[in-house]
């Protein structure tokens, strides 16, 4: 089943960057010119969308934002629309990443309405959803991360919903260097691939589930190859193009 989705590796940057240092990091991706049978994405802050237009048009590397609006113009001020993410030729943005949960209050239903209006402007949502540590321990996993799945499904016809993309990342291994097991993974993703199936066998066969939460060179091949895992959300080892590329080498 794996084989007919491809892998996507993708990197979220967060909230680090300069002009020099984006050049300097995609310039070093760049020479390496990645063969990968893998798609390969950076989601970057969104001032630095049209950076990534100049420096990644027509090359094998794409680009994503990082969130946006839940709506497509108006009065938001601060706010991102999907149509302007669109008008820098960006392909995904990441919604509902766990910092924006915890920082920002995003709740499950806004996390929908942003995937909702994203595909609306044909861009791919990165759906992320995950548990704490507590809820865990306390043995509500599966819980948390269907319920935050569901309100996505809830918004999205079938022919939408197939094309999400859905990363896993367990609140507590994100940026901590505590990796959940390939077959804690594994155990989650097929969770969640079920809970996709049980709507529409074809969007569950489509939609990529991507782990999550200190994926690194050392680690990534043994959580890349299990059956429904798709492919890495990487944080900071997207900031190192060594880094980086060897997770893709590894993919
Ligand atoms: P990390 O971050 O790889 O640094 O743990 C992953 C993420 O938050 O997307």
């Amino acid at each position: 089943m794996a084989q007919q989705r491809r892998t996507l590796i993708a990197g979220n940057w967060k909230m680090n960057g300069s002009l020099s240092a984006n050049s300097g990091l995609l310039g070093d991706l760049l020479a390496a010119s990645i063969e990968s049978a893998s798609e390969v994405l950076v989601c970057v802050p969104s001032v630095y969308l049209a950076q990534c237009d100049a420096l990644l048009a027509k090359t094998s590397i794409a680009f994503g934002a990082q969130d946006v609006s839940a709506h497509q113009s108006g009065a938001y001020t601060g706010e991102v629309s999907p149509a302007m993410l669109a008008d820098f030729s960006c392909k995904y943005v990441i919604v509902g990443h766990s910092e924006r949960r915890a920082y920002h209050h995003e709740s499950n239903e806004l996390v929908a309405q942003k995937s909702l209006q994203a595909l609306r402007s044909n861009i791919c949502p990165i759906v992320c959803v995950g548990e704490t540590l507590e809820q865990r321990e306390a043995g509500k996993t599966n819980e948390v991360v269907v319920t935050q799945l569901q309100a996505v499904m809830d918004v999205l016809d079938d022919g939408a919903l197939a094309r999400i993309v859905v990363a896993y990342e367990p609140v507590w291994a994100i940026g901590t260097g505590k990796t959940a097991t390939p077959e804690m993974a594994q155990e989650v993703h097929a969770v969640l691939r079920k809970t996709l199936a049980e709507r529409s066998a074809f969007a569950a066969e489509k939609v990529r589930i991507l782990y999550g939460g200190s994926m690194k060179p050392d680690n990534a091949k043994e959580l890349l190859v299990m059956p429904d895992i798709d492919g890495g959300l990487i944080g900071g080892a997207a900031l190192k193009a060594v880094d980086f590329l060897a997770i893709i080498a590894a993919a």
